[in-house]
């Protein structure tokens, strides 16, 4: 039985503003519209199903706060318990509200998310399944987004921008694109200068998981990651908002801030990747909003 909350099938749309006022041609892949309110939501389906299928009482996972919303929804839904280890003060307190209230359980540990990990990974035993990216259920399921993009734009985007945490939704596009097509656009995964304490509640990691996986989509699609300073991802999300009308968790805004920074060359056509919805991080936005 497929475990499943409605994920997927989210809008990709075009961003006339900002195409013309970078001169390049700008979609949205906008994955705020997934049942918990980011793209953690594909990759929980298929995740939290296989763990049912081979039996799990439960499932544990180590998160900044999506991975927990999406991980407590789905086992609710499946009927099984959900535990969350928190790095201290690292999750937006927003997003473990939503684990609160479908019922999952959150233990907090100092340090950091690679501390909230290893313990995550230490606690998985005894029927409890990890679902961390490092499951690959999660990645298959997250590599429906690339399909989507090639249905919707009806062929591979020049570039795909997205932001940088882990790394695992990086690899699920790359390997979305090539299993449909055996090709890739350029990607620019855009991670945040100051990764332990940005504004970016999403992508405070300092060591990605898939690292290594990553610097292989980069070589092979000729694309590099992007560096960006908090200044340059609130004044992107800000764009989005009062250009576009899309209201996104400062994160999301990474691939807008990539493509500020002038990595599309005129008229390409790139999908920026709006990863989750701002009401997931209202502590962000009462400090940012005008
Ligand atoms: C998880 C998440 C990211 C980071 O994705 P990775 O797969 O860890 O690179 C970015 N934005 C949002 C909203 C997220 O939930």
């Amino acid at each position: 039985m497929t475990v499943t909350l409605g994920e997927g099938r989210t809008p990709l749309l075009h961003a006339p503003r900002l195409s013309e006022r970078f001169g390049v041609d700008i979609w949205l892949k906008w994955e705020g519209a997934n049942p918990t309110g980011s793209f953690k939501d594909r990759g929980m389906s298929v995740a939290v199903t296989k763990a049912v299928e081979e039996g799990a009482t439960g499932v544990i996972c180590a998160s900044t706060g999506n991975t927990a919303a999406s991980a407590a929804a789905y086992a609710a839904r499946a009927g099984i318990e959900a535990i969350i280890v928190v790095a201290g003060g690292a999750a937006a307190s927003s997003k473990l509200v939503q684990v609160r209230a479908v019922g999952g359980r959150i233990v907090e540990v100092p340090g950091t998310f690679s501390d909230a990990y290893a313990e995550a990974a230490r606690l998985a035993v005894d029927g409890v399944v990890l679902v961390n990216s490092t499951n690959e259920h999660r990645i298959e399921g997250q590599k429906t987004a690339a399909f989507e993009v090639l249905e919707q734009l009806g062929e591979m985007p020049d570039v795909l921008a997205l932001p940088y945490g882990g790394g695992g939704n990086t690899k699920a596009y790359a390997r979305g694109f090539l299993e449909k097509t055996g090709e890739l656009p350029r990607f620019h995964p855009t991670e945040a200068e100051r990764r332990a304490d940005t504004v970016a509640s999403a992508i405070r990691i300092v060591e990605p998981n898939h690292l290594a996986e990553v610097q292989a989509v980069l070589e092979r699609s000729g694309g590099s990651v992007v560096t960006v300073n908090d200044d340059e991802l609130v004044a992107a999300w800000r764009m989005l908002g009062t250009e576009e009308g899309l209201f996104c968790e400062p994160a999301s805004a990474a691939g807008i801030a990539a493509v500020a920074r002038g990595v599309a060359q005129p008229g390409e056509r790139v999908v920026c990747v709006v990863t989750g919805h701002g009401l997931k991080d209202p502590d962000a936005i009462q400090r940012l909003a005008l």
